[in-house]
């Protein structure tokens, strides 16, 4: 199974011309201007705040025509107080998608007269001068469906943003024509997460490699685990009576993940899904519980595709590494987390206007220990994380 990895980096001047961007935070940018996603399919349960855009994908698909674009769109609730329920209430993706032969966009002739072949790759798309995009909120870039009640020359999706934006210096500017000081830019700028790009490259085969060959390895009747004990294995300080307690489990699925993301360890998102492979893929899970259940029947944590009742397969996951790029303080124990974010989606791709709602699943690292060591590893504290995995010889 080929996997592409994505990788964060820092946004330079040509990304602002990008049309179909892959990304990190920021405000989202509409596939189809013309139609912004509304506040209401992005209210968080717990809060009932606007969530805000976590990332959104440029993900195509030969078949169906109607994908020919097609973008996925992350969003999470900024509040980490809200991420201790379950992720259905404080996250969503969508999937939006245009046909080649669309109103909004237009091969750009002028930049691709110089390649040799006609590869659809090389060709370079602009918006048609005459789509007028819709009104977005200033601070969230949601459709913008409320005005300043006094200026009326500032959109908002919601009150709450309305009242942000008041508070972050409208008060002071409204009608003075005055455009926003550069305090209020930044606190609007705090609203969304920090933005990056995502480039994209394919996962080492020697990675697959290792992790495999590590799985068939632990795989065995449990009575050869390569002198490993459980000892070894217990991740917090082996007090007496920890290291006497023979249930610490190995959790296998985690030294799996841990295994084969190490040759990229700064991968953010690992994009599964390909016309080569066809059929549904894995997600590398980051432990062997809570694991979603995927089934026809609606209660499952992944149930079939509500338009064409299709059997949603894994697309995507994003991975813990992302966290790091959002601004958040891991320390805070309210703050956002995860282990990993599993995406499944229509693998038709059915329908066509609109964004269609799709699954995303979050599953935590099994003890709290090994996510946080896991993290701070990722942040380049040490902390004997990586030197406790090393004594593992695996
Ligand atoms: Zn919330
Ligand atoms: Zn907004
Ligand atoms: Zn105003
Ligand atoms: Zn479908």
């Amino acid at each position: 199974m080929v996997v592409t990895l994505g990788y964060a980096e820092a946004v330079d001047e040509e990304f602002g011309r990008e049309v179909f961007p892959s990304k990190i935070g920021g405000k989202p940018r509409w596939l189809d201007p013309t139609r912004p996603l509304a506040v209401d399919r992005v209210v968080c349960d717990e809060c009932t705040k606007p969530m805000v855009l976590l990332m959104q994908l440029y993900a195509p698909e030969d078949e169906p025509a109607s994908a020919f674009h097609r973008t996925l769109y992350v969003f999470i609730c900024r509040n980490g107080a809200c991420h201790k329920t379950g992720a259905k209430r404080c996250m969503r993706v969508f999937r939006s998608q245009l046909a080649e032969d669309n109103s909004m966009y237009e091969e750009d002739a002028g930049s691709n007269d110089v390649s040799d072949d006609n590869d659809d790759d090389d060709i370079t798309w602009a918006l048609r001068p005459q789509v007028k995009a819709a009104p977005l909120c200033v601070v969230c870039g949601l459709a913008g469906t409320k005005g300043c009640s006094k200026c009326r020359a500032r959109l908002y999706c919601s009150r709450d943003h309305q009242l942000a934006d008041w508070s972050g210096g409208h008060r002071e500017q409204c009608g003075s024509g005055k455009t926003d000081n550069a305090a209020h830019r930044r606190k609007l700028q705090r609203m969304v997460f920090p933005e990056h790009v995502i480039v994209s490259e394919e996962e080492p085969a020697q990675a697959q490699a290792e992790a495999e060959a590590f799985d068939e390895d632990s795989d065995d009747d449990g009575e050869d685990t390569e002198g490993i004990t459980a000892e070894d294995m217990a991740l917090v300080p082996a007090s007496g009576e920890r290291a006497e307690d023979s249930s610490v489990d190995v959790d296998r699925a985690f030294l799996v993940f841990q295994r084969r993301i190490q040759l990229s360890p700064d991968q953010v998102i690992r994009y599964a899904r390909s016309a080569e492979s066809p059929g549904p893929s894995e997600p590398l899970f980051v432990s062997d519980d809570g694991r979603p259940s995927i089934g026809a029947d609606a209660n499952a944590d992944v149930p079939a595709c509500e338009k064409c009742s299709a059997a949603r397969e894994f697309e995507l996951q994003i991975m813990p590494q992302m966290l790091n790029f959002l601004s958040i303080d891991s320390v805070d124990p309210a703050s956002i987390d995860w282990g990993t974010l599993l995406i499944y989606t229509c693998p038709k791709s059915c329908g066509s206007a609109g964004y269609t709602g799709e699954v995303i699943c979050r599953q935590n690292f099994s003890s709290q220990g090994i996510g946080e060591k896991f993290m701070r590893a990722m942040h380049g504290d040490d902390s004997g994380f990586t030197k406790q995995f090393d004594s593992l010889n695996i």
